[in-house]
């Protein structure tokens, strides 16, 4: 596939969730989305932003594998993107506990378009972590192709979240 390594491209690939020992969500600044140890809705002072009224919110995360017929790479998804995958809200993610992984989804077997941002783990040695910023059916038409980081829209609210239909427990 797949392009490893610094900058921005477009992945065709399926989707697979492999590690299960993961929250899929985490408490984060309502402002700049930073980690936060704070309680939910609690509000403090956050000290990446540094806005004294940063409230707790939870939102989604899920570390996953793009998976192509050549090969794969591991990335992660936080936020709308992650919901969007999961179709669980973060909160949902949140109150579910430890019934999450019969909730949410783990699979994408048709391929889609993944927009990813490769970066460097530290400058020493020559591992790339990825970030999934957007998941789409198709590529967006887009005027400039490569310095389109400041595209968000609203793509992925109006996918329908399985809000009211509890699944029922295995076994
Ligand atoms: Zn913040």
């Amino acid at each position: 596939m797949i392009l490893s390594g610094h900058g921005y491209f477009w992945v065709h690939a399926r989707a697979y969730v492999r590690v299960f020992k993961q929250s899929f969500w985490y408490m984060s600044c309502n402002t700049c989305k930073k980690i936060s140890s704070s309680d939910f809705n609690e509000t403090y002072e956050c000290v990446f932003c540094k806005f004294s009224h940063a409230v707790a919110v939870p939102r989604a995360r899920v570390y996953l594998e793009l998976e192509d017929s050549t090969g794969s790479l591991s990335g992660t998804m936080i936020g709308d993107t992650a919901e969007k995958f999961l179709q669980y809200t973060g909160q949902q993610i949140m109150d579910s506990g430890s019934q999450v992984l019969e909730k949410i989804r783990i699979t994408l077997e048709e391929e889609q378009f993944f927009y990813v941002k490769g970066m460097k783990k530290n400058v020493l040695d020559n591992e790339y972590k990825y970030d999934i910023i957007f998941l789409n059916e198709s590529v967006p038409s887009m005027s400039t192709s490569s310095t389109c980081t400041s595209s968000r829209t609203n793509k992925g609210k109006d996918i329908a979240y399985t809000t009211d239909t509890p699944m029922p427990l295995q076994g």
